[in-house]
């Protein structure tokens, strides 16, 4: 555990024994806490241990706000309004009927992740209606002594919110600022299907460069101070690898072969900087990227998908 700015400890969530790959952030307050991300369900163990061991009793964690549903992020909250019995989630207007009712979501899931469904993610429970919060764009979130600002920010997917923490200019950015492993620079946007939408991507990131961010906490992983340079790296990258994906689907190119040559590009960018292509793959793997833009350039260019 890290404290990343007074009172905000960054928790290394050890997603499948492995470290740096899902985080979760824990707000300590006088006399209530809240967590920005709670990761999937496989995960909620280490994440109530490590909220004891920063010396938080579990009864006062009163707020669950997650940037979106994807399970990553998510998938906790059910197990959690069962363990955690005074705490509310917070959520993004699109995202909270999936919470009430996980079977379209599992479902998503599955189609990606088949077998290894319940290994990676756990098991992903109802969370009861009356205990989902809806948060609307703009909304200031009084949590654990701070406000929070919600910045709906779509792109990654519709149901996504960024936390601006007012007093710090610290952002909760879940996916929209991808993914950058500590001590690099290199910036990965992750674009899994079915909702990747580039436009809304990049109005989303010409948004957060009006915000007066300080610091950005990525969930995959940590936080970050070069926040123009941030931003700026992966709009670029988000349009390159569009540009080079939107080729090989113009070309005919099937899944497999657009998944391949993806990953051969992007390792051969991340080589070329000294960077190991492995520590980025939990957080986002070339299969749901490529797929993620496949299907995107699919359907906006009117092919089968
Ligand atoms: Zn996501």
């Amino acid at each position: 555990m890290q404290e990343v700015i007074q009172g905000v400890w960054l928790i290394d969530l050890n997603f499948l024994g492995y470290p740096l790959a899902i985080a979760a952030y824990l707000l300590i307050g006088r006399d209530e806490a809240a967590l920005v991300e709670v990761g999937p369900a496989s995960t909620v163990e280490t994440l109530l241990r490590e909220v004891e061991r920063a010396g938080v009793p579990l009864d006062t964690v009163r707020h669950l706000l997650v940037t979106h549903i994807h399970l990553d992020h998510a998938g906790a909250l059910g197990v959690l309004m069962q363990r955690l019995p005074d705490a509310t989630c917070y959520v993004h207007p699109i995202g909270a009927p999936h919470l009430a009712d996980p079977s379209r979501l599992i479902a998503s899931a599955s189609r990606l992740y088949g077998e290894l469904m319940d290994t990676l993610w756990g098991p992903v429970l109802p969370v009861p209606k009356e205990r989902i919060r809806i948060v609307q764009d703009g909304e200031r979130l009084q949590v654990a002594g701070r406000t929070l600002i919600a910045l709906d920010t779509p792109g990654h997917a519709r149901h996504h919110h960024a936390y601006l923490d007012d007093a710090s200019g610290l952002l909760f950015a879940g996916d929209i600022a991808g993914v950058r492993m500590p001590n690099t620079t290199y910036v990965r946007p992750p674009t899994p299907p079915p909702e990747l939408d580039i436009e809304a991507w990049q109005a989303s990131l010409s948004r957060l460069r009006t915000v007066p961010i300080r610091q950005l906490a990525l969930t995959h992983f940590g936080v970050f101070e070069d926040v123009k340079r941030h931003l700026d790296e992966l709009e670029q990258r988000l349009l390159d690898w569009g540009h080079f994906t939107r080729q090989l689907v113009e070309h005919g190119r099937s899944d497999e072969e657009i998944i391949r040559a993806l990953q051969e590009y992007g390792n051969a960018e991340m080589q070329a900087q000294g960077v190991d292509p492995s520590s980025y793959d939990l957080g986002a793997g070339y299969q749901l990227i490529a797929m993620g833009y496949a299907r995107y350039w699919r359907k906006k260019l009117g092919a089968s998908p």
